[in-house]
């Protein structure tokens, strides 16, 4: 199951921040994840509640953020959104594009209560996860 292995390496992702952050509990997750991942966002949703039980992210509201595909032609330079895989420029034509959208798998932020005081988003409670 492709979903299992992607929340997987998330969580491990968020454990590991939050300890960094002093965070005993992470209250909910956003996570950015382009169409060309080809991941249902519902799967995540369902992997996520699995696979957070018993780690810092156990509980937390996890909100998918998808990213629609888009590329930019390499004839003409004009870009333009993707839909269902269909790389053809509609200014040219063209179908040699490179893609600039569509591939994001990242935590964007997380929000957390910290063990003493209650711990915001900042900028170190973020992070990106190399795909
Ligand atoms: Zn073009």
């Amino acid at each position: 199951m492709h979903e299992a292995a992607v929340v997987d390496g998330l969580i491990r992702i968020l454990v590991d921040r939050a300890a960094g952050a002093g965070i005993a509990r992470i209250v909910s997750v956003k996570v950015v994840i382009g169409r060309l991942r080809g991941l249902d966002p519902r799967q995540i949703r369902g992997c996520f509640e699995i696979l957070a039980e018993g780690t810092v992210a156990e509980g937390a509201r996890l909100d998918v953020v998808a990213v629609e595909t888009a590329a930019r032609c390499r004839t003409c330079g004009r870009d333009y959104a993707v839909p269902r895989f269909r790389f053809v420029c509609p200014a040219c034509g063209g179908s040699d594009a490179d893609v600039t959208h569509g591939r994001e798998l990242h935590v964007e932020s997380f929000e957390g209560i910290g063990a003493a005081a209650d711990i915001g988003t900042h900028d170190d409670a973020r992070g990106h996860a190399a795909p």
